[in-house]
């Protein structure tokens, strides 16, 4: 019976004696180990009373059996809800109580934190250790190595990733089985993945770029991943020889470009460098251009689409812009007031429809419902404007946009025109209360180690480039931005922080 995406990235591990897992430092793990494991964990959640539809939570680190799990719970027709691990046991709580699962599997050091939350929504608490260890992996071991997959539809549920969230609850995103797959296949097909090809693996799992994007492409066309635990910039140096391509979030660039040892002898054997999640800096592009002779490829999705648009592999990859929508997905540019479909050049909303777009949010049709127009295009909430060519540029997140005087502002604009200036790494721009404007516009800038920007010489800068509305009424300076663990800047963060900057005034 038919599981298409069980079938497309798991089945085929079975006949793989070769090392799909590459560990840092050496070791190998087979596809066929990979695949018996899948079996016996699928087994297990079965034991445990896991029916098709059901959600798993899962909050373990990253380890070989996590990739095992994620197949167990495909196998099994389950829904994947994998958590970062950074979450308390409180924030824990509210997923387990939103997504009422049958089976939360956590590292056995939290379980009984989490517990009551469990007991709370009627779910099983099982264990998995970084080590792969634990009552899930005990459980697994009785079991026979090999399942038969349950049959799943193309429409039917195969994981539920709760967006970032940074205002208001969490909200869970339902993602199909066609939407992983058709997204998975475009993109495979796009970057020239082939089974020669070996993927540098240090995002997390938890989240759709790692989880999604990387495995799931990684696994339909047969390459291998060298998979490791996190970020580690040592590692990745050291593993980068053998790898041919690389996937990360613009802060990957950023350290590998800090580090001296980043030149075209150690890029020699990767063909691919790709970015995404958060805005690669033109900056990061052109340097990194100039250390490795390779340009980087910036594409750009999100957890409810999967991914939107891409540079290309052969063609120009165009700094400072994502590139053009994926064959299969339409986009559109519109008045985020009217909803009227804007001419190329002008800035609006970007709105996208496809398969890869998902079913809605769990248990929350009022917000799909907003999100939704009624021809099926999904609302991003992104900013952005695409050229005659198809090129899009994101200019920032709806929820961003400043409006200071009754006049908008795309903090991007500012942003843009500060990180040019000389002695700044990056900048921040952040709409906050304003006693006489509403809101005013404040800039945070963090300069490079050492040094002590010209703010003179800043404002000067902006006020050649911007109309006076849009030029920041203050500029801080910080050590660093707040940053989540994608490397998106935390705006809600600043603006929070910073609420108080022109009403109490300091
Ligand atoms: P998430 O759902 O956590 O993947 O976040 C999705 C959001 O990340 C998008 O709506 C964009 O705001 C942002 N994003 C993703 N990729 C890019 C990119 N290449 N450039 C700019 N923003 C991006």
């Amino acid at each position: 019976m038919a599981n298409p995406l069980y079938d497309a990235l798991f089945a085929p591990l079975a006949g793989r004696g070769d090392g799909v897992l590459l560990l840092p430092g050496g070791g190998t793990i087979t596809g066929a180990e990979i695949a018996a494991q899948t079996a016996r964990i699928a087994g297990a959640l079965g034991a445990a009373g896991v029916t098709a539809g059901e959600r798993v939570v899962v909050q373990v680190a990253k380890s070989p059996a996590f990739l095992a799990l994620y197949g167990a719970t495909l196998a099994t027709g389950a829904v994947l809800l994998p958590l970062n691990t950074a979450y308390t046991a409180a924030e824990t709580g509210y997923f387990i109580a939103d997504a009422a699962p049958r089976v939360v599997i956590v590292d056995p050091a939290r379980a009984e934190a989490i517990a009551p939350h469990a007991a709370a929504a009627g779910a099983q608490v099982l264990t998995l250790d970084a080590a792969g260890g634990g009552s899930l992996a005990e459980a697994a071991a009785a079991m026979p190595a090999t399942f038969a997959p349950v049959a799943r539809d193309a429409d039917d549920l195969a994981a539920l990733l709760y967006t970032s969230g940074t205002t208001g609850r969490s909200k869970g995103a339902m993602l199909t089985q066609r939407n992983l797959l058709s997204n998975a296949e475009v993109l495979a097909d796009l970057w020239g993945f082939g089974a020669e090809d070996v993927l540098l693996h240090a995002l997390p799992v938890f989240h759709t770029h790692g989880l999604f994007v990387a495995t799931n492409i990684a696994l339909l066309s047969r390459a291998r991943m060298i998979w490791l635990p996190g970020f580690d910039l040592e590692t990745l140096i050291a593993e980068m020889p053998r790898a041919s391509v690389l996937m990360g979030v613009p802060t990957f660039y950023t350290r590998l470009l800090d580090d001296p040892r980043l030149d075209r002898t150690l890029t020699a054997g990767m063909r691919l460098f790709v970015s995404g999640s958060a805005p690669l800096l033109a900056e990061t592009h052109r340097a990194f251009a100039e250390r490795t002779g390779q340009a980087i490829l910036e594409r750009y999705g999100m957890t409810e689409t999967n991914m939107i648009t891409s540079n290309p592999l052969r063609g120009e990859r165009r700094a400072g812009t994502v590139g053009q929508p994926l064959p299969g997905v339409e986009l559109r540019i519109t008045d985020p007031e009217t909803g009227r479909t804007l001419a190329p050049g002008e800035t609006g909303m970007i709105e996208v429809r496809g398969p890869n777009v998902f079913r809605g949010y769990w248990r929350m049709p009022e917000k799909t419902a907003a999100e939704m127009r009624a021809d099926g295009f999904f609302i991003t909430g992104d900013l952005g404007v695409q050229g005659a060519d198809g090129y899009v540029t994101i200019v920032g997140r709806a929820r961003d946009l400043i409006i200071s005087g009754g006049f908008n502002i795309y903090p991007k604009e500012v942003e843009l025109i500060l990180d040019d200036q000389p002695g700044v790494v990056e900048s921040a721009v952040v709409g906050v209360p304003h006693p006489d404007f509403g809101e005013a516009v404040l800039a945070i800038l963090v300069p490079e180690a050492g040094r002590a920007p010209d703010l003179g010489a800043i404002r000067a800068a902006l006020a050649e480039n911007l109309a006076r509305f849009k030029q920041p009424k203050d500029i801080l300076i910080a050590e660093a931005l707040p940053r989540n663990a994608m490397g998106k800047v935390q705006k809600a963060e600043l603006r929070a922080r910073h609420a108080g900057h022109f009403t109490k005034g300091t």
